[in-house]
Order: C-alpha cells, then sequence, then structure tokens
C-alpha cells in the first residue's frame, strides 16, 4: 500500500494493518485546553499525533488568528505528558524556524490548503526547510489543480525533505453542497497514483464542515485505501475559538473509530485472492475488446473523414451528433448504464473522432 508496510516511518499508523490517526483541536487555544484535549486523547489507542494550529490562516481579519509562538510551550508540555507525537500548521519562513527551534515541542508541521495554492509561499517554505529532517504534510489546494499540490510535493522533495505525507481536505465549493468543501476524490486518486510512496491522509472534518458527515467521509476514504485521517477533536467543541461546528470530542473520535471498517488494499486470503484473480481476468479480456472496437470505430471515422473532404462536406454534423446521443444513451439506459456515463463517453469518443478528421481535412487542403 505505502512504504509503511516494509519501512516505518512517523506516518505509520500506531500499529500494523492499522491506520494512522491524528487528532487534535483546531486551535491551540489555552494551554489547559491543549493539555486536557491531549490527554483525553491518550484514551483512543489509535491516535498517534496531536494537531493543533497556533498560527490560524483566516479568511476573514478579525477572527482567532492563533496563540503564536507561546502555543510552542503548550505542544511541549503534551509530548512531556503523553506519548504523542505533535503536529502545528506552519505558513511562512518564521513559522518554520521557530518550530525548528522547537524540534522538542514539535515533530511534525503541515501546510495548509491557502498556502499550498500559493506556489511562492511554498517556495520560500521549501528554501526555509532545505537539509532538515522534519516530517511535512502537505494539504491540497483550495481550487481542484493537482498541478498546484504536486508542484508543492515536488519543491519540497527538491529541498530534501524526506518524510512527506499529503492531506486531502477537499476543494473551494463553486456550488451550494452540504459540504464545507467538496471531496473530489478522484483527484486524491490521482495524487495516490503519481506518489504511491507517499501516505495520503483524509481531513473528513475540513470536507465536512460539521460533525454530521465525519463518518460517512471518513469511512469512504477508508475504502479508497488512505494511509489515515486527521480528525479535528476538541475537549469542549462547542467553545471552540475557530472551527466549533466540525470539531467532536476524543469521546465521540473513540466511538467513531470504533464504528469505521479498515479495508485493506489485498487479503492473505487464497479464496478471495483467486476470485479476485478471475475477475480481473476478465476486466483485463474486456479493456482489449473495448479498445479494439474503438480501434475499428476510429478507422471508419479517419475513412469517413477522407469522404467528407472528397465531397467537401463538413467535419461537424450537428443532427447526426444529436441522433448519436439520444440513442446511445436510449440504449446505455437500457443496459443500466449511468446515461451521463454514456454522455461523457460519447462525448471523449466523439471529440477524438473530430480530432482525426480535422486532421484529414487539414492534409487534403495542403495536397
Ligand atoms: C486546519 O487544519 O485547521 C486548517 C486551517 O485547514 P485547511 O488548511 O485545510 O483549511
Ligand atoms: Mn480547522
Amino acid at each position: 500500500m505505502n512504504k509503511s508496510e516494509n519501512e516505518t516511518t512517523v506516518f505509520s499508523p500506531k500499529s500494523p494493518g492499522d491506520i494512522l490517526i491524528i487528532a487534535g483541536p483546531c486551535s491551540a487555544e489555552n494551554e489547559q485546553q491543549v493539555l486536557s484535549t491531549a490527554e483525553e486523547l491518550t484514551k483512543c489507542k489509535k491516535v498517534k499525533i496531536f494537531r493543533a494550529g497556533i498560527w490560524k490562516p483566516r479568511t476573514e481579519p478579525g477572527n482567532f488568528e492563533g496563540v503564536g509562538e507561546k502555543g510552542i510551550d503548550w505542544l511541549r508540555k503534551v509530548k512531556q505528558k503523553t506519548e504523542l507525537l505533535t503536529a502545528t500548521e506552519t505558513a511562512t519562513p518564521e513559522h518554520i524556524e521557530i518550530c525548528l527551534k522547537n524540534r522538542d515541542a514539535v515533530d511534525i508541521i503541515w501546510i495548509g490548503a491557502r498556502t499550498t495554492s500559493n506556489p511562492f509561499s511554498i517556495q520560500s517554505i521549501a528554501d526555509a526547510l532545505k537539509g532538515c529532517d522534519i516530517p511535512v504534510m502537505i494539504k491540497n489546494p483550495l481550487n481542484p489543480d493537482l498541478k498546484l499540490w504536486a508542484g508543492a510535493v515536488e519543491r519540497l522533495l527538491k529541498s530534501g525533505i524526506k518524510n512527506i505525507a499529503v492531506i486531502h481536505r477537499g476543494f473551494y465549493p463553486f456550488q451550494k453542497t452540504n459540504l464545507r468543501n467538496v471531496p473530489k476524490w478522484e483527484l486524491a486518486i490521482e495524487m495516490k497514483s503519481r506518489y504511491p510512496e507517499i501516505p495520503i491522509i483524509n481531513d473528513p472534518s475540513h470536507i465536512a464542515g460539521s460533525t454530521e458527515y465525519i463518518r460517512e467521509i471518513a469511512q469512504k476514504a477508508l475504502n479508497l485505501n488512505f494511509d489515515g485521517l486527521m480528525i479535528e477533536t476538541h475537549i469542549s467543541p462547542e467553545m471552540a475559538l475557530s472551527d466549533a461546528k466540525q470539531q467532536i470530542t476524543p469521546q465521540a473520535l473513540i466511538s467513531l473509530l470504533k464504528g469505521l471498517k479498515i479495508r485493506t488494499s489485498s487479503s492473505g486470503n487464497a479464496e478471495f485472492l483467486s476470485k479476485l484473480e478471475q475477475y480481473r481476468e476478465q476486466i483485463d479480456s474486456l479493456d482489449f475488446q473495448l479498445l479494439e472496437l474503438l480501434h475499428k470505430r476510429m478507422k471508419i471515422v479517419e475513412d469517413i473523414g477522407e469522404y467528407k473532404a472528397k465531397n467537401n462536406v463538413s467535419i461537424f454534423q450537428l443532427k447526426r451528433w444529436l441522433d448519436i446521443t439520444i440513442t446511445r444513451k436510449e440504449f446505455g439506459k437500457q443496459i443500466d448504464l449511468d446515461p451521463k456515463f454514456t454522455e461523457r463517453l460519447l462525448q471523449l469518443v466523439h471529440r477524438e473522432s473530430i480530432r482525426l478528421q480535422s486532421e484529414i481535412m487539414n492534409k487534403n487542403k495542403t495536397k
């Protein structure tokens, strides 16, 4: 699944076969809140990393912007009183410098979504981290741009940071939704395929924006084989100075984790493996048949292109395209294919057909 399967890193779960759990308040507010939350969290045997933001990037000014450097002492106390590792958010080279000076208080840093969105900020952080060995977690940027997220990973790798994890916290919703941020799971999966060695952690708290959807999102992440979860946890959520609606108590975290079903990327069970192998063989064979059929279709599309070029007929014929869409979607529905999927597939095939025919037209023009 990830390198933690054979090699233990700071991002490996507490026990093998489990997942990494990061929990703690959105913000460190005062010493008592930090320490009591951490102490309660030690009752949850799965929690390995304690998170608390001491510098808070707020969208609007005037909101609680974090306690700043004095929160470092509270994180140090968490480490002295518990076995938890500590993590906090850094957004500037000054934050990095303070954390690096206090490695006995801060084990891990994370980069927030607003910062990942800005390559200048990421580069200045990467420069400040050059040659350091502090583990870094990189949240996805606010906008669904995989290149920005991957860009941040690349900049940190170039700086020599070896222990990197990425955090999927969802993307800015351009339409009204029940969730604070849209998950766009496909982007997280794409990130995992690009960097199979880098653990991917889901942050259901910032996706949900309210406690009500956290369980469902966390379970979906586990179904998709995520390596860990970061869940905002506060000793008294209703009093929280930031993100009050989405924080849960340590007790609620324990019961939430108990209810989650951890899925593995494979099972040692021989019967399961042989059945899975059979299914995969069928899929392989069908995929090759699909590609062969598409090849045949494209060959005919090319012949039509030549024919249209010779007869001076335009490539795009609206009536024909509408006919294709209606008849295929209807047929798709009869065989239980989602009409939206059929439409997307047809559009893709149609775009490629137009590209091929345009090439033919252009060739004919220059003859
Ligand atoms: C946070 O983790 O509290 C935070 C500010 O998150 P994000 O960067 O995902 O908004
Ligand atoms: Mn938060």
